[in-house]
C-alpha cells in the first residue's frame, strides 16, 4: 500500500524526516499538497508565494520520476478521500506549532488513526521541540537570552540527504491544477513587482545560504543592521515555507563558527529567535491575537484609523517608516530595522493597535510567520514577553541619520526629490493602486504627526494608564 506524504510547510526533499520515513517504508510515496481552509485565509502575499514554493516542489519531484498531487477542501476529509482511492495504509507531515494548524492537526491524526491509519508528524520545522525546553522551575521561557544559553549547547537535529529515489505509485490519483486555486490572484497587483526579489524553492534556498556563509557571515554583527545593503541572509523567506531547513542552516552557521568567521555566532542566535518565537506560541497561544501581558487590554490603542492607513501606503512624512513600508510593496519584505521602526511608529507615534500593523504585514509578507510576525508586533508595541519597554520610544529620524548613513537606503525607495529616482523607488509607484493618485514627480509629503508630538503623546497615556492602574 502506498504512503501518503502531507506536504505543508516542508517544501523540500533534503532535511525532511518525513519523506525520509516515507522512503523508508519501501512503498511507493504519494506527495500531497492540499488548499485547505487555513491555505485559503493567508493574506495575498504569503498564499501566492506559497502557490510559487509549491509549484518549485513540484518542478523538484518530477526530476525524480514523482509528482505533488493537488487537492482542495477540508484536511481531514481530504485526506481520508485520498486514503479510500489509493488504500494508502501511512500518512506522514511535518509538525506545525501554531494553534490554527495545531488544531488541524489533531483532528487530522485522530481522524485517520480511528480509520486505522498510520498518521504521524515529525520534527523538521523547528531545531528544538517547543515542549523540550524547561527552566529551572519547570516552566516555559518567556526572555530570549535564558532560552538561548539552554538551548545553544545541545545536539541539534542533523539534515538528512535528500533520498535518491522517491518510488512512484503505479497509478497517481487524480490531481487539481495548481493554477485554478488562483493563489496568486490577490497578488495580481503587486506580483509582477515583487517575483523579482523572491528566491524560489529548495535550490535557490541553499543558493542563498551558500552565499551568505560564503561572503557575508563574517560582517554579519555591523552589516545585519544596516538597511542600505545586502548584510542579512535573506533566508526567512524560504524558512517560512521550509525551503530549506532550520537544521541545514544551523549546521551551516556552526561550520561558519568553528572557521572563526566572525558574525557566525549572531546568525546562530537569530536562528534561536525564530525557536524562541515557537516556543512562546506553543506555550501561550494568545500571544498570535491578544496582547500577551492582559494589563494592555486596557490601554487606549486606537482602531484602524486614517492615520494607520497613511502608514500603510508608506506616506507618513517620516522618511526611515515610508522607506520600509514601501519595501515591503516593492519586494514583499522588510529589513528587520525597518520592522521595528514601522511598528514601534505605528503603536507609539500613531498610538495604533498593533494588531492593524499585524494584519498589513500578514497581507504584504512573503515571509511571512505566524509567531515571528506577532511576536515582532508585540515585542514593538511593549505588550508582550521580553518586549522592549513602551516608554523607550524609537526615533526614527535619528535611526536613519544612524543606519543609513550614506542615505542609500531612503533614497532606494523614496522617489520624490530625486531627478531621476532609482528603479525600486519607481517600482512602488508601479506597485500601489492607481486610485491613490499618486506620482514619483509629487512633492514629498510633511510629516502627518511631529515625531516630539507623537511621542509625547503616547507617553502621556502610558503614564495616565500606569497612575490609573
Ligand atoms: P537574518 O538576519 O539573516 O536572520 C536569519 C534568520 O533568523 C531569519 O531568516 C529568521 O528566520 C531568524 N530571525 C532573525 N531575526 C528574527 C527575529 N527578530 N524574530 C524571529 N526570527 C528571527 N520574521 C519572519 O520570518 N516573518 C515575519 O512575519 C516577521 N515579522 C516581523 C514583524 C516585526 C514587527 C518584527 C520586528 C520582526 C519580524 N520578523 C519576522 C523578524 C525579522 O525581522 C526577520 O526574520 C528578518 O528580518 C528576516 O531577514 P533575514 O532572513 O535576512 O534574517
Amino acid at each position: 500500500a502506498p504512503v501518503i506524504w502531507w506536504v505543508r510547510r516542508d517544501l523540500r526533499l533534503s532535511d525532511n524526516r518525513a519523506l525520509v520515513a516515507a522512503v523508508e517504508t519501501g512503498a511507493p510515496v504519494i506527495p500531497v499538497f492540499l488548499c485547505d481552509p487555513i491555505l485559503d485565509s493567508l493574506g495575498a502575499a504569503p498564499k501566492w508565494r506559497f502557490g510559487l514554493g509549491a509549484a518549485a516542489l513540484d518542478a523538484a519531484l518530477r526530476d525524480r520520476g514523482s509528482r505533488l498531487i493537488y487537492r482542495k477542501g477540508d484536511a481531514l476529509e481530504t485526506l481520508r478521500a485520498l486514503v479510500s482511492e489509493t488504500g494508502a495504509e501511512t500518512v506522514y507531515w511535518s509538525r506545525a506549532y501554531d494553534p490554527d494548524q495545531v488544531a488541524r492537526d489533531k483532528a487530522v491524526k485522530s481522524g485517520l488513526q480511528d480509520d486505522g491509519v498510520d498518521a504521524r508528524s515529525f520534527t523538521g520545522h523547528l531545531l528544538i521541540e517547543p515542549w523540550t525546553v524547561e527552566t529551572g522551575s519547570g516552566g516555559f521561557y518567556k526572555v530570549y537570552t535564558p532560552f538561548w544559553k539552554a538551548v545553544r549547547d545541545r545536539a541539534m537535529p542533523e539534515p538528512q540527504p535528500a533520498p535518491d529515489r522517491i518510488p512512484a505509485p503505479d497509478n497517481w490519483p487524480e490531481s487539481d491544477r495548481l493554477d485554478y486555486w488562483a493563489l496568486g490572484a490577490a497578488m495580481n497587483r503587486g506580483a509582477a513587482i515583487v517575483a523579482p526579489h523572491l528566491a524560489i524553492g529548495e535550490d535557490a534556498a541553499r543558493g542563498r545560504l551558500g552565499a551568505f556563509i560564503a561572503h557575508r557571515v563574517g560582517d554579519y554583527d555591523r552589516a545585519r543592521d544596516i538597511p542600505g545593503i545586502e548584510g542579512t541572509s535573506r533566508l526567512s523567506e524560504n524558512l517560512t515555507y521550509g525551503e530549506i531547513g532550520p537544521a541545514t542552516c544551523w549546521q551551516a552557521g556552526q561550520r561558519a563558527l568553528a572557521e572563526g568567521k566572525a558574525g557566525a555566532e549572531t546568525f546562530l542566535k537569530e536562528l534561536v529567535w525564530r525557536e524562541f518565537a515557537y516556543h512562546l506560541v506553543w506555550h501561550t497561544p494568545h500571544l498570535i491575537e491578544k496582547n500577551w501581558r492582559a494589563e494592555w487590554d486596557h490601554f487606549p490603542w486606537r482602531d484602524d484609523n486614517a492615520d494607520a492607513e497613511t502608514w500603510r501606503r508608506g506616506r507618513t512624512g517620516i522618511r526611515f517608516v515610508d522607506a520600509a513600508m514601501r519595501e515591503m510593496y516593492v519586494t514583499g519584505t522588510m529589513h528587520n530595522r525597518g520592522r521595528m521602526i514601522v511598528a514601534s511608529y505605528l503603536t507609539k507615534h500613531l498610538m495604533t493597535h498593533w494588531r492593524v500593523g499585524q494584519a498589513w504585514f500578514d497581507d504584504c509578507l512573503v515571509d511571512w510567520d505566524p509567531a515571528s510576525n506577532a511576536m515582532g508586533w508585540q515585542w514593538a508595541a511593549g505588550s508582550g514577553p521580553d518586549a522592549a519597554p513602551y516608554f523607550r520610544v524609537f526615533n526614527p529620524d535619528t535611526q536613519l541619520d544612524k543606519f543609513d548613513r550614506d542615505q542609500s537606503y531612503q533614497r532606494r525607495f523614496i522617489a520624490e526629490g530625486q531627478g531621476t529616482p532609482p528603479e525600486d523607488a519607481r517600482a512602488y509607484f508601479d506597485a500601489i493602486p492607481r486610485s491613490w493618485g499618486l506620482s514619483p514627480d509629487d512633492a514629498y509629503p510633511d510629516p502627518i504627526v511631529p515625531l516630539d508630538e507623537g511621542r509625547k503623546r503616547a507617553l502621556d497615556a502610558y503614564q495616565a494608564r500606569k497612575d490609573a492602574a
